[in-house]
């Protein structure tokens, strides 16, 4: 077990909702109903679920960028040691900001486009007054450089670069502070599949080099199979099922993790599986069901499910499911990656491999986009 870098528990954010002439409060949105979870330092953490699930709202609460309606954020910092972020008043937290950065989904609509690259890069240096002069100029043409762009990009603005440059302009910004901790919100979910596995190359590249943690946010399984160390999946606000990647993808304890992997392409198509089609629809939020929250739409649903909430809990080797029969029930994982063997089978998966393989031979530049863009003309 790697040392700790961020413990999350039981924490909730709730939305009010509110009606009529005085808005008054008529009941809650729980977006986050209780978040369990433990990030080691240098892995790659991945939250999965459906949209609506609470995946990005945990993400912005964990970092303060929503407030947390209760439970407790732990920050590990090297100095100043264990930090409760949901309490840090506005100095301390200005303090552990720079170490947790966030890198957004929409690359277009997160870039100021009055703003040229090289003034959004420096923002959060000016912001922290961490450097002036020659010294941000010059860090903001390295950081330009390590994403895979050009130091005389600075001046141009945002409008004149494709979807997977407007990304690493994105990361430049979120790396400016050298943070320990960066939050990925879906950042290749808006991007072409070539160019997602460029920007992940990069993800990768940048986490070896900066020895930075990730909580990896994404509805794509096949993305956090191939990113990802170990694995949360999120149902209605609620962590459901937490494994390394093996252990969740392989070994499923939850049905509705089974349910997920059983829509991954599937290796042989002469031998396809129909994926489980889950009955009904994903239960609001703001009015969820009675005890597994799970329960209307799962088919080894018993009776004790309707009454009692499964607590998330150990079923060996760390791998934890909320549950009430996770050791008894037998689920269907995915095919491991190893067991794809006949050459002209290619799966979603394997695919995606290959053109990552192929953007780690090629120059980051994306040379392709940017004769697209006219970025570098
Ligand atoms: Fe299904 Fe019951 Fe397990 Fe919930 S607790 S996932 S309803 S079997």
């Amino acid at each position: 077990m790697g040392e700790l870098l961020l413990e999350v528990k039981g924490l909730k954010k709730h939305f009010p909702i509110k009606q009529g002439f005085f808005r008054r409060t008529v009941g809650h949105v729980r977006a986050v109903d209780g978040l369990d979870l433990s990030v080691n330092r240098g892995e790659t953490f991945a939250i999965v679920g459906e949209s609506g699930c609470g995946k990005s709202t945990s993400g912005r609460t964990i970092l303060r960028l929503e407030e947390p309606t209760a439970g407790e954020i732990v920050y590990h910092h090297e100095t100043l040691g264990k930090i409760n972020v949901e309490k840090a008043d506005s100095k301390l937290l200005k303090r552990i900001r720079p170490e947790m950065q966030i890198i957004f989904q929409d690359p277009f609509s997160s870039l100021d486009s009055r703003m040229t690259v090289g003034r959004i890069i420096a923002e959060p240096m000016v912001i922290n007054d961490t450097l002036r002069g020659r010294e941000l100029k010059d860090r903001v043409a390295e950081l330009l450089t390590v994403v895979g762009l050009r130091p005389e990009h600075a001046s141009r603005y945002p409008h004149a670069f494709s979807g997977g440059q407007r990304q690493r302009i994105g990361i430049a910004r979120a790396l400016a502070l050298n943070p320990k901790l960066i939050i990925c919100d879906e950042p290749v979910s808006a991007l072409d599949v070539s160019v997602q596995a460029q920007v992940l190359n990069l993800l990768e590249d940048l986490q070896e080099r900066f020895n930075l943690t990730y909580i990896f946010i994404s509805h794509d399984l096949s993305v956090v199979e191939h990113i990802a160390d170990r694995v949360a999946v999120m149902y209605v606000g609620k962590v459901v099922e937490v494994g390394t990647t093996d252990q969740l993808f392989y070994n499923p304890k939850m049905p509705y993790t089974e349910a997920l992997l059983s829509a991954l392409p599937k290796p042989d198509p002469r031998n396809r599986s129909k994926p489980t089609l889950l009955a009904g629809e994903v239960p609001s939020p703001a009015n969820p069901p009675s005890g597994c929250y799970f329960h209307p739409r799962c088919p080894y649903a018993q009776e004790i499910c309707k009454k009692e909430a499964p607590p998330l809990q150990d079923t060996g080797d760390g791998h934890l499911a909320a549950c009430h029969f996770a050791n008894e029930l037998t689920l269907k994982g995915a095919t491991p990656l190893t067991e794809i063997k006949a050459p002209d089978i290619i799966t979603a998966t394997a695919r995606h491999q290959a053109s990552v393989a192929a953007s780690s031979a090629a120059q980051p530049t994306e040379a392709s986009e940017q004769a697209g863009s006219g970025a570098t003309s």
